[in-house]
């Protein structure tokens, strides 16, 4: 088992460099994702050698071999919680079939493309979206193994999206973007009831801390929005994994 969750972060590790790629790209609005990487700085094209997943940032201690720029500390960050979000998936779900496994990195993987382009870039795109939401509907087709089960998460999904949609129409688009509406769709399908619920709650108490801790730190105005959707996505991650959990756990504390 150990052996194989080395793999599974070897195998995030080197997935997460190809979200590092896809998340800037996607940005800058690049078509060719699989285009050569190449250097920032200097734009000397990469070989091998400067690419292997966060032993090249450590090796050259964090600076480039051609011009010896700093290289974007970001790279190695998003490598490294990448490979740790597969081993937590495939630790979790380790009794599931392989296929359901997969569908769940697949899901993981545009959950952290989601948190970075929103952090780094204040951005949501409907690209990344979109095909989550396809694929987490496939993934909870096969989970339930019947249209019947998809009803929850259905209307999960429905009742998060609107309700975010009324938030962003009433805080008229400074509150919420609609980016979050988007967000707030994929979190309902892939959580269903009552999961969502432990989501929407988490996301909204440490988007209000930080908010709170941000403002006495003097780093935010009450008028500078941050942005929501790395909460969202931190507590969709939280409730996927414990939501059922962190609900018993909570009831038996109010019971008893
Ligand atoms: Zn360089």
């Amino acid at each position: 088992m150990s052996g194989g969750l080395l793999l599974v972060f070897l195998i995030g590790l080197l997935v997460g460099s190809f979200l590092n790629v896809l998340i800037d790209r996607i940005a800058r609005n690049e078509k060719f994702v699989f285009g050569r990487s190449y250097c920032e700085s200097c734009q000397h094209l990469l070989s091998w050698q400067d690419l292997i997943p966060l032993f090249s940032f450590i090796f050259l201690a964090g600076r480039c071999r051609y011009c010896r720029a700093r290289i974007p500390f970001w790279l190695p960050v998003i490598e490294l919680v990448t490979a740790l979000v597969f081993v937590l998936v495939a630790w979790w779900f380790f009794e599931l079939a392989w296929g359901l496994i997969f569908l769940g990195l697949i899901i993981a993987s545009l959950l952290i493309v989601v948190f970075f382009t929103d952090l780094k870039y204040r951005l949501v795109y409907g690209i990344i979206i979109y095909p989550a939401l396809l694929i987490t509907l496939v993934y909870q087709i096969a989970i339930f193994g019947s249209w019947v089960g998809l009803i929850s998460p259905l209307l999960a999904s429905l009742a998060t999206g609107l309700f975010f949609y009324l938030l962003y129409l009433l805080t008229k688009k400074r509150g919420l973007g609609f980016g979050d509406v988007q967000i707030g769709l994929l979190m309902g399908l892939l959580l269903g009831w009552p999961n969502i619920v432990v989501a929407l709650y988490l996301a909204f108490l440490t988007g209000a801390l930080t908010g709170i801790i941000l403002i006495i730190a003097g780093r935010a105005k009450m008028k500078t929005a941050i942005a929501f959707g790395p909460f969202l996505v931190l507590a969709t991650f939280i409730a996927w994994f414990a939501g059922g959990k962190l609900i018993s756990l909570v009831t038996t504390c109010l019971f008893f």
